[in-house]
């Protein structure tokens, strides 16, 4: 196949799951990881496809859902200096802090812009010097890479004023963490195809071999996606537990090298803690010495900082380690919408909120008009 159409043809998908019905011969549960593939599960009905026999559980792959509050709180604290610019891509903006989001921020009179690359602000802050420029740096292996380009081009041209806000997460430590629940139901994994197209695969060989998963990396087309679930399912049937690649158009065992050593001359794993989840171990990555200077954390004293207050009525914890569905949270709908919305799963395009909210709303809104007293009433 050579064009995209192609992965999204309805009989090819139709024979797809036809075929994944046939060859699972008990009900299964999987896992897709990433909130991308949420989006297209539930775009494309796959679920239903798929009827009971194999249940498809939303991973934590949607990372500013998961950047803590605490890296949201300090942002907001830095729009508060006179001389700085906080630069971010747009959908951090509506993501909410302990006390409002960076959309509001600005509204104040902060100086937030939303940026479409690393490099972008970088270049901001060549061209205004009398401001600090942070970059906001969230999100999987993914976009690490143009992060640790925008460093090293900074530090290249003696850029004094450009800084990272840096909350980055690794993938594998949270499927580690998410496969040893003791009370895990997920039989498989359907890992990320743009994590691995930069990471490659070797980080997910120990997990598939100490929990006996398997592990399909998987990319984010329909077909794609019932691909990776037929893998999945072959390899349950055999009672196997490899690691195997569907997204094979754009990934190789080795990932890409030039993009992991970029990662690695600027980058180190630490310890780092997921909103909703904790602290993961080696969950995430920080600046390396030799870049330190650029770390934002910097220029404003934690302990200046609020205590962080995650709202109460937010199951995002529960969503994101596939322990809960959207629907099932009392807000969903409801108190939280994504025009007010309560948690990050709610705002993010790839949270499994804002999913369920695009593609399933109709079923949630019959129900909360079937609670209604005055409907009630009328009946
Ligand atoms: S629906 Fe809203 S309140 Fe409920 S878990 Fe999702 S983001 Fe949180």
């Amino acid at each position: 196949m050579r064009y995209v159409d192609e992965y999204r043809d309805a009989d090819r998908v139709r024979r797809l799951a036809d075929a994944v019905l046939a060859e699972a011969t008990r009900p299964v549960t999987l896992m897709e990881v990433c909130g991308g593939q949420t989006h297209t599960i539930l775009a494309s009905g796959i679920q239903q496809l798929l009827t009971e026999r194999v249940e498809l559980l939303h991973g934590p792959g949607c990372p500013i859902c998961v950047t803590p509050l605490e890296t949201l709180d300090l942002a907001l604290a830095l729009t508060e200096l006179p001389d700085v610019t906080v630069c971010s891509f747009g959908d951090m903006l509506r993501v909410p802090g302990s006390h409002g989001d960076l959309s509001a921020a600005r509204a104040r009179g902060g100086d937030v812009r939303v940026v479409y690359a690393p490099l972008d602000a970088a270049r901001l802050a060549a061209c205004e010097p009398d401001r600090r420029v942070v970059f906001l740096a969230v999100g999987f292996e993914t976009t690490v890479p143009a992060v640790a380009a925008a460093a090293r081009w900074a530090r290249d041209r003696g850029l004094c004023n450009f800084f990272l806000l840096v909350s980055h997460v690794r993938v594998p430590p949270a499927l580690e963490l998410i496969a040893s629940d003791p009370e895990r139901r997920i039989q498989a994994f359907l890992a990320a195809g743009h994590v691995c197209t930069v990471m490659g695969t070797a980080e997910y060989q120990p997990i598939a071999a100490t929990h006996d998963m398997p592990i399909v990396v998987t990319g984010f087309e329909p077909v794609d996606i019932l691909q990776g679930v037929l893998m999945a399912v072959r390899q349950i049937e055999r009672g196997e537990a490899q690691v195997s690649i569907q997204y094979r158009r754009a990934v190789r065992d080795e990932g890409n090298p030039a993009a992991r050593a970029l990662i690695d001359e600027v980058f180190e794993a630490t310890d780092r803690p997921w909103r909703g989840i904790g602290i993961i171990q080696q969950g995430g990555l920080g600046l390396r010495q030799e870049y330190a200077s650029l770390d934002a954390q910097q220029l404003i004293p934690t302990d200046a900082l609020p205590q962080p207050e995650e709202p109460e009525r937010c199951r995002a914890s529960e969503v994101l380690q596939g322990r809960m569905r959207p629907p099932e949270c009392p807000e969903f709908g409801r108190g939280c919408r994504p025009e007010q919305p309560l948690g990050a799963p709610m705002v993010s395009s790839e949270g499994a909120c804002a999913a369920y909210f695009a593609y399933r709303i109709g079923d949630v809104e019959d129900e909360i008009a079937s609670q209604d007293p005055a409907r009630e009433a009328q009946a």
